[in-house]
């Protein structure tokens, strides 16, 4: 084995260590850009029934007002009471003290009429959040199954990606620094494939490179048998490698 053989098997190595890497991040990234249909269906969902909430909030600060309202009356009210019950009020103001009460009553009466309506209201927008919330239960048990199942891909990739990266702390050492950035600037203008292996088709006389399956000429195939330098495919440009 020559010298360039060896360097070639290690950085054909470290191709597919680099390779793997990417896809395994290309993974965790279809992951993380494209809902699963269901996840899609469930965020929807949420949303629709949070766009309920949000409708209902101001009913419910409302009704929350009249009610304070209404304590606010019948304290009044207990206090007139407290007056008709006192023997000591001047029987001149009794009149006055009567109207009063009958004030603070029709206060009350029309607050909580006023509450009844928003009732209604709140209960009509509970009616259109019982159909999604339905919806919503029917998908819970596989949203949850393929959240789950899609977290532990995500987490299988990225162990896989850490493990790959330590592998990849071997080629630190790699000793020919020259081929090396030769390597990765070859990997940057070709897809991270900077080395391209040779493969046979149905007609035996005919080997294409596995970088743009275009045919290798003869000469490059003979050049490749010395080995004794580095040889490219003519078509992509690739550094061409035979397997050992
Ligand atoms: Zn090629």
């Amino acid at each position: 084995m020559t010298e360039m053989t060896s360097k070639l098997d290690e950085l054909f190595k470290l191709q597919q260590i680099d390779n793997q890497i990417l896809q395994n991040m290309r993974r965790i990234r279809q992951i993380d850009k494209v809902e699963h249909p269901v996840q899609k269906k469930h965020r929807e969902l949420n949303a629709k029934l949070e766009a309920f909430d949000k409708e209902q909030i101001p009913f419910k600060a409302k009704a929350k007002e009249l009610q304070d309202q209404i304590a606010a009356y019948k304290d009044k009210k207990n206090n007139v009471d407290m007056k008709l019950d006192d023997s000591q009020t001047d029987p001149k103001e009794l009149q006055f003290i009567f109207k009063e009460r009958e004030q603070y009553t029709k206060l009350i009466k029309t607050a909580e009429d006023e509450i009844v309506k928003l009732m209604l209201e709140l209960g009509n927008v509970d009616l259109k959040k019982r159909g999604f919330v339905e919806q919503l239960n029917d998908i819970e048990e596989e949203f949850k199954k393929v959240t789950a199942e899609r977290a532990a891909d995500k987490e299988r990739f990225a162990v896989e990606v850490e493990k790959l990266r330590e592998e990849r702390k071997a080629f630190k050492n790699f000793s020919d620094k020259t081929l090396l950035s030769h390597y990765q600037e070859l990997q940057k203008t070709h897809d991270g494939m900077a080395i391209a292996t040779i493969e046979d088709t149905d007609d035996k006389d005919i080997k294409v490179c596995t970088g743009c399956n275009v045919e290798v000429s003869l000469r490059t195939l003979q050049a490749l048998e010395r080995a004794d330098g580095l040889v490219y495919c003519q078509r992509c440009g690739r550094i061409l490698y035979r397997q050992g």
